[in-house]
């Protein structure tokens, strides 16, 4: 079972060969290089270590270096950690990613509807994840192998 830092640097070594990989298959496509390139580096701080209660080290960095937004992260996510046993279904491949991508839809469509209610707001977040399905996928598909090399790490 690894610690955060080697999570992190486990991620870290992955961004480049995932970047790689993407921009061989993508026959040189930028932007879906860059989209898979940064959904793992992404897997640094929506990581499947956010089923814990304590902090995360990704959020203790978060918190010292985003001049409080990092607070709003931690916020978000703690509903994540009750929800979510430690290592179960959160760290398992593919099905993690899956929780903490429709996690995040969750809180969107919950920003939706508050903005909808209290702001008078008109925006709606479904037709731009209808617009951007592939770019979503390629995101998730990035953030997944940074998950598997999470797993991979709690099991050697
Ligand atoms: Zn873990």
């Amino acid at each position: 079972m690894a610690a955060g830092r080697t999570h992190n640097v486990g991620t870290l070594v992955l961004v480049p060969i995932v970047t790689w990989i993407a921009w061989e298959l993508s026959h040189h496509d930028m932007l879906v290089t860059s989209l898979a390139g940064v959904g793992c580096f992404c897997g640094i701080f929506i990581s499947p270590d956010l089923d814990m209660r304590q902090r995360t080290v990704s959020e203790t960095t978060l918190l010292r270096w985003s001049l409080g937004i990092g607070y709003v992260w931690v916020f978000l996510w703690y509903p994540y950690a009750m929800l979510f046993r430690h290592r179960g279904i959160s760290h398992a491949p593919i099905f993690g990613t899956i929780t903490r991508m429709l996690y995040l839809l969750g809180i969107a469509l919950l920003v939706q509807y508050f903005a909808h209610s209290y702001a008078d707001a008109q925006w709606n977040i479904w037709p731009w994840v209808n617009q951007h399905q592939q770019s979503i996928a390629i995101f998730a598909a990035g953030l997944a192998i940074a998950d598997l090399g999470h797993w991979v790490l709690d099991h050697v």
